[in-house]
Order: C-alpha cells, then structure tokens, then sequence
C-alpha cells in the first residue's frame, strides 16, 4: 500500500520559491572587481536570476544542455546557478585553476554550448576560444561599461543579457531526476570525469548539510564559504543558506586573502565559514601579524585535505570552533562531519586532539564501509584500515558519459572512494591515506596522513608530505618531504625526527627527511603525490 502523501518533485526551483517568500530580506554580499561591497536581498537575486532563466529560453537550448561558468565566488555566479538549473539546463562549473589544456578538454566533453567568464578569466579563455568549437558566446559577468575588449566570438555582456528578460519568468515544470550541475573531478591521472547532480540529490544533500552535527546552518547564521562555487558547488553553501535565510557573503577573487576575509568576518559579523585548510592558514597569518581578532566568527568548516592540529588550536585562541568535514566531488562533496566540539567535555586533552583530527561520523544518508584487498568488511575498532565504499542518494552513481564503465564500482551498488580509512566503533571515520599513496612497509601500512599531521605540529615545519621510497629490506619506507617555515630555516631533520616521537608508531617513523622549497599542488589545492614520487623516484636511504 502507497502512503498518501503528494508527490512533489524536489527541484531547486523550490530553492527559488520558498527563499522568495520566506527569506526575501536575507542579505548576500559580494566583492566584484567593480564593487567592494556590492549586496541586495535574495528576493533580489532571484528576481534576476528569472530574467536571466528568461534571457536563456531564448538560445533555443534543449533540456540537458550544458552551459558553463569560469567564475569566482560573487552574486552574478549565484543567478547563474539557478538561472541555468531552473530553466532545465545543467549548470557546469569549471575549476579556473586547471591547466589550458584541462579546460579545453572539459568544455568539449561536457559540450558546453555557452560559457558565462568572470572579466579576470578573459584573457585566458581568449586563448582556448578556437579549440571549443561547440561555445556559440561568452557570457562577461560585468555591466555594458566593463566590457573588455575582446578577440572572444560571440561575447556577451552578462547586464545586457539580463536586460533582455522578465523578473516574473515562470519556471519550467521539471522532474527531481533532472541533471542541474556537473563539475569534473581534478583528474590527477588520466583525464578529468565528470560527476552530474541531479535536482533531487541537490536538495536532499542541502538538508543533510544544514542539520546540527553536520554544518548547522541556521537564519541566524551569516556564511562566508570560502570554498569556490566551481568546486563542488561550494560545499553545497549556495543551496543550504537561501532555505535556511542564512545570510551570504561571497569574497570574490579574495579567497586566499587573510586581511578581506577577515575584513569581510569583522564588517559584515560572518558567524560561519568552510575552506580547506590552506585558506585558515592565510587567515591565521593575517591575524598574527595584524593583532586583529574575528569574533563574530563561531565556527569553521574545515575539509578537502587533512586539516593539521595546530591549525584547530590557533583557531581555538581566537575563539573559533573548528569541525572537520569529509567528502569528494562525487559524493556532492559531504559524506561525514567531526561534531566533536559539541561534545567537547567527554573528552580529556588528549583524546579530543586525537578525536578532532578526524573526519567525523557519517552524516544521515551516506552508508560506509570499510573492506580489504578481497572485499571483506573489516571491523569498525579503529585499527583496521580498509578501502572505504560509500553509498547514498547524493553519491555519484557513474561518471557523465561513462555510464557504461564500472571502474569505480569495486562491489555493485557501491561506490569506492579511493580513500584508505579506519572506522571507531563510536562511528568516527579517519582517512589515513588515498589508495594510490599508501605506503606498505613489510607488508604493514603506513598513514602518511597521520605522520603529516604530526610532522605539522612543529612550528617550523610549514608544509609536509609522506611517501613511500623503495627498500631492499621492507619494500617500502617513508620518506618526510618539508617546506620549512619563513622563521625555521634552520630546523634540521633530527629535530623533526625527535619532535614525532611518541605521536607516532615507531615502525612509522620516516627513514629520513628532505627538506624542499614548495611541494607541488593540484588545482584543488591538494599535495600531487605523484609528482613527488616521480621527483623523488630511485631515492636511496642512507645506510
Ligand atoms: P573536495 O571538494 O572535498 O576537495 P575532491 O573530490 O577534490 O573533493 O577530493 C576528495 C578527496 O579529498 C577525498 O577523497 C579525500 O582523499 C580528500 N579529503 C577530503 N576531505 C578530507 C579530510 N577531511 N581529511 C582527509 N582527506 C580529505
């Protein structure tokens, strides 16, 4: 027997309706190369997002069609969000910071047939314009005054295009299967892959991000993401905050900067924010060295990469409570959050800076399970490390146009992350390692992501990465590459060396210490373990 409840399509048009009516006053802020502060309501940005899904219906696109944006953080790129998801196209975000060559190959695999560019990316589209011959016209996200002066076919000022439709467009009927956004993975081997969201996956992983253990969105809060809206759909923050009526500030092309990002906390008494860790690091930097304090800000999120414990505890001295948060692009991105610090008083000193560290438990909806080399569950007691297979409404089923492959799929109807991790019995997942880096001495294995952390604990280490080198004996041992601080110049490998014993197993401890001026990063942001490899290919230990 049927329940008797209605069928209603969960559609990001929805988003749109229920934030007109009931947040209209909500507030977002923008930094735009044309307007340090530009802001309005969200009654506002939907009204010109409807002009622009208007403007749009007259391209005479097909439902599905794929329209891109290369884009910072600012209200235009919101409008275009729902602009192009609620007129039943997808919206493709494109990460900026790929290679040329990367982004060329991702515009004509996702068949972009417009793509909307922040002004500070025409130069650089300007070169690719020639090799995507499927692009009908650029879309500059600037007014009729701002236009460059471009060799791009077929550029359009993003004003005038609004100009050109109504604030009362209606929305097109659309089914909660409909695809609304794709965004590539980084491809660090072989060619970036798309992962296509759905409107029903969209707003389901907007209400599981917005519950209390997870990111806690509220109307009260005011949300800075510093995460970009074209990776991963800025941790979902564009969604979660207009259902909630949470207020938005977006930092423009200001993302890596300590002094806007703590002018924006200060000025505009942002309550809650998400970035990786390297972004609370600049923050950080700004702070100490300006004697400035941010205390409007309550939390952060924290995520994309494993976030040092020294990094949580400079936060703590500002006041500012830091959750760990799990996931990937496939799974849009969240799959697990740390609310430890809702719980802080359980905990001893040490055991809460051992909890913290971790990637937190899985949030309602995302099924996980560890297994090992022949896919047998492992138990969850925190010792025993396994491939982690995720499962779930907002996890990526298969790859845009590569329905057909299963490479992903170590176990049908699940998907594998290619993340090593252990799973406490209270829940709590720790990711130790991506399967490709793993480092397997005597058979035994190695977290680099543990010995990291640890070796970052050092004041004057930096940066850290672990991989595995080549040993007659055990096969593989670890090898610790540092970028020293500004002020460590001087530290030497021993004082590192000596610095982790006692935090890490004994048989962890790296065979020996490089030290390096930078270590080089994807466009994510994450540390290229195969580009060290490679550098350090037919690197002997010293007897
Ligand atoms: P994201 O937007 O989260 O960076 P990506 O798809 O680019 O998404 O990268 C996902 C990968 O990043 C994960 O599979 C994992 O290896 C790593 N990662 C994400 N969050 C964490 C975390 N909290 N701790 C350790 N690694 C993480």
């Amino acid at each position: 027997m049927n329940g008797l409840m209605m069928d209603m399509p969960l559609t990001i048009a929805s988003i749109v309706e229920h934030a007109e009516r009931i947040n209209g006053d909500g507030e977002i802020v923008s930094v735009t190369a044309d307007n340090p502060r530009h802001r309005y309501t969200y009654r506002e940005a939907f009204a010109r997002a409807r002009q622009l899904g208007d403007s749009l219906t007259q391209w005479g696109l097909a439902r599905g069609d794929r329209i891109a944006t290369l884009a910072w953080n600012d209200y235009r790129h919101f409008e275009v969000y729902y602009g192009v998801a609620c007129t039943g196209h997808v919206c493709h975000t494109i990460n900026p910071r790929l290679f040329p060559e990367q982004l060329v190959y991702i515009i004509n695999h996702a068949e972009d047939r417009y793509v909307f560019v922040d002004p500070d990316f025409v130069p650089l589209v300007e070169g690719l314009a020639e090799q995507c011959p499927m692009v009908q016209g650029w879309i500059i996200q600037c007014s009729a005054d701002r236009m460059p002066q471009t060799s791009l076919p077929n550029a359009i000022c993003y004003e005038t295009l609004l100009e050109k439709g109504s604030p009362d467009f209606q929305w097109p009927a659309l089914e909660e299967r409909d695809a609304c956004a794709l965004c590539y993975t980084s491809g660090t081997t072989g060619n970036p892959k798309g992962v296509l969201y759905s409107h029903r996956s969209t707003l389901l992983h907007s209400y599981a991000t917005m519950m209390p253990d997870a990111l806690g969105i509220a109307r009260r809060d005011v949300v800075l993401p510093i995460v970009p809206l074209f990776h991963v759909n800025a941790w979902g923050n564009p969604y979660a905050c207009p259902i909630a009526g949470a207020k938005l500030v977006f930092p423009g092309s200001k993302m890596g900067d300590g002094e806007t990002l703590a002018a924006l906390i200060n000025e505009e008494k942002v309550t809650l924010s998400a970035g990786v860790p390297t972004v609370w690091l600049g923050l950080l930097a700004h702070l100490k060295k300006s004697g400035q304090r941010v205390d409007s800000l309550e939390r952060i999120i924290v995520g994309g990469a494993a976030c040092p414990l020294s990094i949580m505890e400079d936060l703590d001295s500002y006041g500012v409570s830091t959750r760990v948060g799990w996931g990937m692009t496939e799974m849009s991105p969240l799959g697990s959050a740390n609310a430890g610090d809702s719980e802080r008083d359980k905990y001893s000193t040490e055991d809460y800076a051992r909890l913290r560290l971790k990637a937190g438990r899985p949030i309602f909806g995302v099924e996980m399970k560890i297994v090992d080399d022949e896919g047998k569950a492992l138990p969850w007691d925190g010792e025993a490390f396994g491939s982690l297979l995720v499962r779930g409404p907002w996890v990526c089923s298969s790859y845009f146009k590569l329905e057909d492959s299963d490479a992903h799929e170590r176990e049908a109807g699940w998907f594998e992350t290619g993340d090593v991790a252990t799973i406490d019995a209270d829940g709590y997942l720790a990711i130790t390692d991506r399967t490709k880096d793993v480092i397997k001495s005597g058979g035994e294995w190695i977290s680099s992501i543990e010995v990291e952390n640890a070796a970052t604990d050092h004041p004057q280490v930096a940066e850290a990465a672990v991989i595995g080198c080549y040993h007659p004996k055990w096969s593989e041992r670890p090898l610790l590459i540092v970028v020293r601080s500004s002020d460590g110049q001087d530290v030497t490998a021993a004082e590192i060396l000596a610095s982790l014993e006692g935090k890490i197993a004994k048989w962890w401890m790296p065979d020996a210490v490089e030290f390096v001026d930078e270590l080089p990063h994807t466009a994510t942001g994450k540390v290229q373990k195969l580009k060290l490899r490679d550098q350090f290919s037919g690197y002997a230990f010293k007897a």
